[in-house]
């Protein structure tokens, strides 16, 4: 078996894994197919070992030991694929399978730990395969998390118990008029058991092109976003990610990366953030001899010089006759500060934020904990604030200062 890792974004990947031969694009769905009818699955099967062909993802027949083909035989899983704690470990199976993911499904702190653990060692390099939790409106955290495979499992559940998978989350497929798909079994105008699996996995392989596509467009972060809408428990594992995991997705994060929408409340941690601010506080220094602070708000045009707000205000500070000793400073949701010698680097001119006039209160200690370090740090003769909406939140820890 071999495993080629081909596009990353952050601990997602795209890659070619190689079976016998026989080569299958990640991320991927591979169909157990001796549970469901012939002809269904789409891509890479997964068969017992012993009754599997060509390139198949082998399962083993036993959790105790390996069966009969043994683990030697290309493309088959640990025994402990499932993570159940009465299988043999075998962590040295061609695979990186996720610990415990039945509880860590229902248990954010378990599945943050087993990310870690997966992705801090040479299972980095592994194919990563998750069994049981590949449902469409889970795929994109999972990919998101460093998942290369998962098995259909969860599918054949779903049309099992009438449930019709979307990528906002399960609906009740007997509760619903008019099918809200176009793919082929929504078309067919028959109901039954097998046109739910049919769109079960329609729905699930046309989001793994969706989430193939946005690795690699280094977009990733954002689908998934906004598919842990789905299901507060998605929207735990993202945030306990970003918390308890900076350090594992900020070694992955890129340096130059994609420009991105921080449209939601987990947007405020994303990697390249959270880097910025701390990049800022361990390692800046403001220009030499620019001793009056300057601070503006941000535009929504990038780079902000470009924009008529902030030619305006460099109109202003030029014709002031003592543009070197002005130092101006953007302040700014999720970012905190840009200073303006900054702007071009990533992400200062490559984020979009809703703007609506309120700052809410994780924005203003952000913007309150940014500025008091600045003018904590770098000593300015003075301080004007020439600040907008955010004017208010960050006048109390700014001291003696000028308000224009
Ligand atoms: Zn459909």
């Amino acid at each position: 078996m071999r495993f080629e890792i081909l596009e990353r974004d952050g601990l997602a990947r795209t890659g070619v894994l190689e079976i016998d031969g026989v080569k299958h694009s990640t991320p991927a769905m591979a169909y157990a197919v001796d549970r469901i009818p012939a002809g269904l699955g789409v891509g890479m099967r997964m068969s017992p070992s012993g009754a599997a062909g060509k390139g198949d993802l082998k399962v083993p027949a036993s959790g105790f030991r390996p069966d009969g083909a043994g683990t030697e035989v290309d493309g088959t899983l640990d025994p402990w694929f499932r993570g159940s704690p009465y299988a043999d470990p075998r962590p040295e199976g061609g695979f990186a399978v996720l610990d415990g993911i039945v509880k860590s499904l229902l248990d954010s702190p378990r599945f943050v730990e087993a990310i870690k653990k997966t992705k801090s060692g040479p299972d980095l390099l592994k194919p990563m395969f998750c069994s049981l939790a590949g449902m469409p409106h889970r795929l994109a955290l999972l990919a998101y998390c460093g998942v290369d495979v998962f098995d259909s499992i969860p599918l054949i559940m779903a049309s099992e118990t009438g449930r019709y998978l979307t990528t906002s989350g399960p609906l009740d497929y007997s509760a619903l008029k008019h099918l809200p798909c176009a793919c082929e079994a929504c078309r067919s105008g028959t109901r039954d058991k097998e046109e739910l699996l049919r769109h079960n996995i329609a729905t699930a392989e046309a989001e793994l092109k969706l989430v193939s596509h946005m690795i690699s467009q280094g977009r990733l972060r954002e689908l998934a976003e906004i598919r842990v809408r789905a299901d507060p428990w998605l929207v735990q594992d993202l945030r306990l990610m970003d918390m308890g995991a900076y350090d594992l997705q900020e070694m992955h994060a890129p340096v130059k990366g994609a420009a991105f929408h921080a449209g939601s409340k987990e947007s405020l941690l994303r990697p390249e953030i959270v880097r910025w601010q701390n990049r800022l506080k361990e390692r800046y220094r403001r220009p030499e001899g620019a001793s009056v602070l300057l601070l503006i708000p941000c535009s929504a045009k990038k780079p902000y010089s470009l924009s008529k707000s902030h030619m305006r205000f460099r109109d202003a500070v030029f014709s002031s006759g003592r543009a070197p000793l002005v130092h101006e400073v953007i302040v700014t949701s999720p970012l905190g500060l840009v200073p303006r010698e900054l702007e071009l680097f990533y992400p200062a001119q490559d984020y979009d934020i809703p703007v609506t006039g309120h700052w809410d209160r994780d924005e203003q200690k952000l913007a309150q904990d940014m500025v008091s370090w600045l003018v904590g740090t770098q000593r300015y003769d003075l301080v004007i604030s020439h600040l907008g909406d955010e004017r208010d939140a960050v006048a109390g820890v700014l001291g003696e200062h000028m308000d224009t």
